[in-house]
């Protein structure tokens, strides 16, 4: 036989779809190509198979070997095809019995030595497998994570030669079935967080319904100290949340650390980030920071020092959960259920408000400073609050408050009840839904009005308070909205007030 079919997978966003590596073995001149829209990483397969098969003691026919790659129009980026063709060869030229082929799927790109390197997406491609009921064979360092999805069988391999003695059933491949359990152990705590309890509660509240929030203080008061401990009080991952959060990570291209299976992420870009690295993009689109964060928190310090279309991107995602990168004719979409966290200074020097009576920022300044920060995006971020720079005497006098696995237990009882309920987190209530789980008594009212009329709320600015007072509301347990929930809730909009004041 001079002809034979491998299968493989390419990557095109969060899908892994099928592609047919088919291999013939003509007659003419020796020579070595390669057609289906291959990109220059392709090419550079030819090199690396015809080392390996050579330093693996096979023969490398000297015939006409044409590989395609099926459909031509799918994007077909990285090595991961190394491995199939190389098989594909060796079944051509009889080397190797074609019919195990059929099987299986492969992916894994040669060393010159023969060995196999781990590729990206990993996960990706053994989810979509596992859908269509096939074994993968993968290379070891991808194979932990492959094996997370349950239903897949996934085989690793060292080497070129381990897979083709596996094949010709000599010494097979034990399939991987190890599983970490979902533990989501590992975060910070905010036990060892002094004092700030207004900032606490608010990130308690967060946490419980979902909210993007933005902190404003000056340096040193522990902004990040903050942020960093808002996925411990998260509730813990499902099973189908951690597999997402994991084919995310394993896309973005450093493969997925099973270590860190279950545990919600925690991603902190800095302010020089560019918008492809925040969003995703790319010539074979990846997943940006914000996708990475899938199912945790984004924290972006300094928030002003962000480049304001770079956030601007952001507002989209925000809304949607979702994101769509398009690069020339290739689009992907990736997931992007992300909890925003923003902090910046009060001021340019970040020193407004504080103790020491240090700012000499002018109020046009501030407001300069403030205004970095587009309307349409902070009218997006449900909950804004001070954190508050507190002299050292006061500071070592503050108690720690609650830990964070006593938070973490109010913030699951109270997400339980919007489970109940509406079936989603109150950050993501649609109007219409507001209308029905967040009307407030009569007081509670009046207390609105006035707050549209003295902070000048935007429509989506009073929605947001509505969802942050039914937040409040679940955490006490109470089925009505009541003044004192939405007042809290109102409290939450400091930023409105100073901004054009
Ligand atoms: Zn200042």
């Amino acid at each position: 036989m001079s002809l034979a079919v491998v299968y493989s997978r390419a990557l095109a966003g969060m899908d892994a779809p099928p592609v047919t590596v088919e291999v013939h073995l003509g007659n003419g001149l020796p020579n070595f190509t390669i057609v289906g829209l291959p990109e220059a990483e392709v090419k550079e397969a030819k090199d690396r198979v015809r080392a390996a098969l050579q330093n693996a003691r096979f023969e490398f026919p000297a015939r006409r070997i044409t590989v395609n790659l099926a459909p031509a129009d799918l994007p077909k980026d990285s090595g991961r095809f190394d491995l199939p063709i190389a098989l594909g060869i060796l079944a051509a030229s009889e080397q190797l019995p074609a019919a195990p082929l059929t099987s299986c799927e492969f992916a894994g790109e040669l060393a010159l030595t023969g060995e196999l390197r781990p590729i990206r997406g990993a996960l990706a491609m053994v989810l979509s497998a596992a859908r269509d009921r096939r074994a993968f064979v993968l290379p070891e360092p991808n194979a932990r994570e492959a094996a997370l999805v349950e239903e897949a069988q996934v085989y690793p391999a060292r080497t070129l030669l381990d897979v083709c003695a596996h094949l010709a059933g000599r010494a097979p491949l034990a399939r991987c079935t190890e599983r970490p359990q979902v533990t989501g152990q590992g975060h910070p705590d905010l036990l060892e967080v002094k004092g700030q309890l207004h900032a606490k509660r608010a990130l308690e509240i967060a946490a419980a319904g979902g909210h993007s929030l933005l902190m404003v203080g000056p340096p040193g008061t522990g902004k990040s100290m903050l942020a960093e401990r808002l996925p411990g009080i998260l509730p813990p991952m499902t099973r189908k949340e951690a597999l997402a959060t994991a084919a995310m990570q394993s896309l973005g291209g450093q493969g997925f650390d099973t270590a860190n299976w279950g545990r919600r992420p925690f991603r902190a870009p800095h302010h020089t980030a560019s918008a492809v690295a925040l969003v995703g993009g790319g010539s074979h689109p990846r997943p940006g920071e914000i996708s990475m964060a899938q199912h945790g928190v984004l924290f972006l310090d300094e928030l002003p020092e962000f480049d304001r279309s770079v956030l601007e991107v952001l507002r989209e995602p925000l809304e949607s959960g979702r994101v769509s990168v398009s690069r020339a004719a290739r689009r992907a979409e990736f997931p992007a259920e992300f909890q925003l966290i923003a902090a910046m200074n009060p001021c340019a020097c970040g020193f407004l408000g504080h103790y020491s009576g240090r700012c000499r920022c002018t109020p046009d300044q501030v407001l300069r400073y403030r205004r970095k920060i587009s309307g349409p995006l902070l009218d997006r971020i449900d909950i804004q609050f001070e954190v508050p720079d507190v002299p050292s005497d006061e500071l070592t006098r503050a108690s720690c408050g609650e830990g964070s696995s006593v938070i973490r237990a109010r913030v699951q009882k109270a997400r339980e009840r919007m489970t109940a309920r509406q079936g989603n987190e109150n950050a993501r209530l649609a109007p219409r839904e507001i209308d029905k789980h967040c009307t407030p008594d009569e007081k509670g009212e009046l207390l609105l009005k006035q707050a549209i009329s003295r902070l000048g709320l935007s429509a989506r600015g009073y929605h947001r308070v509505l969802k942050v007072a039914r937040t409040v509301a679940d955490l006490a347990g109470a089925e009505r909205l009541a003044s004192v929930h939405v007042a809290e809730a109102i409290q939450y909009r400091r930023f409105d007030r100073v901004r054009d004041s």
